[in-house]
């Protein structure tokens, strides 16, 4: 709980311009009768004003003089161990309080009214706080590296590590392998009709069957070079996929209405793409209609991403198409494979497989059974896999058209059987010696996962300072959501007016509406903070966000976002409640 000078000024039956004196003479400073003050803090002016009025009227007395013994006494308890190892995840204050031997509460009050540092139980500190806590007790802190003991290596991610030395070791032993696309878009515009179109104008019909349930992607060949479709089209997935650290997508089809132009979330998935860097290509859609206006798309594209077509002497591809009749579809496939051509989607061929679950399940027949895009080498059956939850040894396998295959090569879409667990979605996957050493891998990771019970922490406000002293991250990434264009317009030129050489604020995705669970997971993707303006957060983005450890602020006063936001960039900014 919190309250304003003036409201503490009431409390203690003075007026606020008494109180702001009374606190400057005890060498607190506060701003103004409208600043916040903490509860706890409060208590403690209170005592201190109270005790201040005693001791002018008399003499200090015997009991105070014995406290005084007391706080001495302390000092030399403290003296005895005045060196204190702390790592860089403990700059929290109890758990410094505990390391100094010093009461939380008796740390509060000395920062507040020795330095004018207002601080709460448990807060997370800044450097300089720290720096302050120390020098007030006379502790010498030695900052330990942050460096994982021989057994808390998560041989999990270390096997990602060695994939991305292997990239970068090996450059020529990497060879092209088909592009993997998602499509995204506004609703309605065509997205779902242009899969199925794809999908059932490239399988041969002959098969047995013909097309039947979907593993979530699919392989087309166009002039004998193939491409994979995941077939679940949608910006939310893409970048789920990217918060997990698992990249699927190598090229985004931008699907936009002729009849509708650039819509809401035709520039929520752009950003999206952007964030992570995904070259695009354009699919101008519904061509086919009376109302169609391909020019005046374009134009869209123009003005509402900054996307300029080639033949306007940009570099955006944009091709136009009707879905549903067929029409411009086979050129958008050939552009797919000159933009991968372009791009170099390799892989590295041989070594053992890696993927990406795009899909997991259990189902009543074939237990857990996970779809997967196979990334970097040849994944057999036999193998022994581990994801980031589970292993298991792959017993079937099976291709888009759940036909059992016996292996799976790179790009190449597959449905597993055999995994103990249904395994995360967005998991990477790799395939290892022996399935002893996935289990053991699994369960070592689960073990230690259960033991640290914390979630991710994205960057913060807060952290915002700690940033700013490491060199190479000197970028903000802003999502802004807002009730009104005009709101977004005015929250863009307030923001880039604080653009400063020291760090730059990158403003990722703005958009109108409440903030969701997409905003929350592009956040995440790209380490970056919410700010919403007039909006609410909606339930399930709320909890999200806190699982992700992603900052998000709401505010009803612009100047207030400003403020608090330039207060960040000074790191001065007063943690969330
Ligand atoms: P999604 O929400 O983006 O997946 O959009 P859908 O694929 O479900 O399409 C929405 C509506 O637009 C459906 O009624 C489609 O039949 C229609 N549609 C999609 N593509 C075309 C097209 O090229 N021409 C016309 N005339 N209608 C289309």
């Amino acid at each position: 709980a919190r309250l304003r000078v003036y409201e503490l000024a009431k409390k203690l039956n003075m007026s606020p311009k008494e109180l702001l004196q009374e606190l400057e003479e005890l060498g607190v400073s506060v701003k103004s009768h409208m600043s916040f003050v903490d509860e706890e803090i409060a208590n403690i002016i209170i005592d201190l004003l109270e005790e201040d009025r005693g001791k002018k009227s008399k003499q200090p007395s015997k009991s105070k003089r014995e406290s005084d013994e007391e706080i001495e006494k302390e000092v030399v308890e403290k003296k005895k161990r005045r060196k204190i190892t702390l790592k860089p995840d403990e700059l929290k204050l109890d758990i410094i309080a505990e390391k100094i031997g010093v009461p939380q509460n008796k740390i509060i009050q000395d920062m507040f009214v020795k330095r004018g540092i207002a601080l709460r139980p448990g807060q997370i500190l800044k450097l300089e706080e720290v720096d302050q806590i120390l020098k007030e007790y006379k502790v010498e802190v030695e900052l330990e590296e942050e460096q994982a003991p021989e057994e808390e290596i998560d041989e999990f991610e270390l096997l990602e590590k060695k994939y991305q030395e292997l990239y970068e070791k090996e450059k020529d032993k990497l060879v092209p392998r088909p592009p993997v696309v998602t499509v995204m878009g506004h609703v309605d515009h065509g997205k779902t009709t242009l899969l199925d179109r794809i999908r059932s104008t490239r399988v041969a019909e002959k098969e047995e069957g013909g097309i039947t349930q979907s593993i979530g992607a699919y392989q087309v060949e166009v002039n004998g070079k193939k491409i994979t479709f995941i077939d679940t089209p949608g910006h939310e997935l893409f970048t789920e996929m990217r918060a997990r650290g698992a990249q699927a997508t190598d090229i985004v089809v931008l699907v936009v209405a002729a009849d509708d132009g650039v819509m809401p979330q035709t520039i929520e998935a752009y950003n999206h793409a952007k964030a992570a860097n995904v070259p695009i290509i354009v699919a101008i859609n519904k061509i086919d209609k009376p109302n169609a206006n391909v020019e005046k798309t374009k134009q869209e594209l123009v003005e509402k991403l900054g996307l300029i077509p080639e033949e306007w002497g940009g570099d955006t591809i944009v091709v136009p198409i009707s879905a549903r009749t067929g029409q411009g579809v086979d050129e958008l496939l050939e552009m797919i494979l000159l933009v991968a051509e372009m791009n170099e989607i390799k892989c590295y061929p041989e070594g053992p497989a890696r993927g990406v679950i795009i899909e997991s399940k259990l189902d009543k027949k074939m237990g857990p059974v996970a779809s997967v895009i196979v990334k970097d080498g040849v994944l057999r059956v036999g193998d022994a896999v581990v994801a980031a939850n589970t292993y298991g040894k792959v017993r079937n396998l099976f291709d888009d058209r759940m036909r059992p295959i016996k292996e799976a090569l790179p790009s190449q879409p597959v449905m597993i059987l055999g995994f103990e667990d249904v395994p995360d979605v967005h998991s990477n996957v790799y395939a290892v010696e022996s399935v002893e050493k996935a289990r053991n891998i699994v369960e070592k990771r689960l073990e230690r996962l259960e033991s640290q019970k914390q979630t991710k922490k994205h960057v913060n406000l807060e952290e915002l300072m700690k940033m700013m002293q490491e060199k190479d991250k000197k970028i903000l990434n802003l999502i802004l959501k807002a009730d009104t264009y005009g709101s977004v317009a005015a929250l863009r030129n307030a923001i880039n007016k604080l653009q400063s050489k020291e760090i730059e604020l990158n403003i990722v995705h703005a958009g109108v509406g409440e903030i969701s669970t997409s905003d929350v997971m592009l956040a995440a993707a790209v380490d970056g903070v919410i700010l919403g303006f007039r909006v609410k957060v909606n339930n399930k983005a709320r909890k999200l966000a806190e699982q992700e450890g992603v900052d998000v602020r709401t505010y009803s006063i612009i100047y207030k976002l400003v403020d608090d936001l330039k207060l960040a960039l000074e790191g001065m900014l007063e943690p969330e409640e």
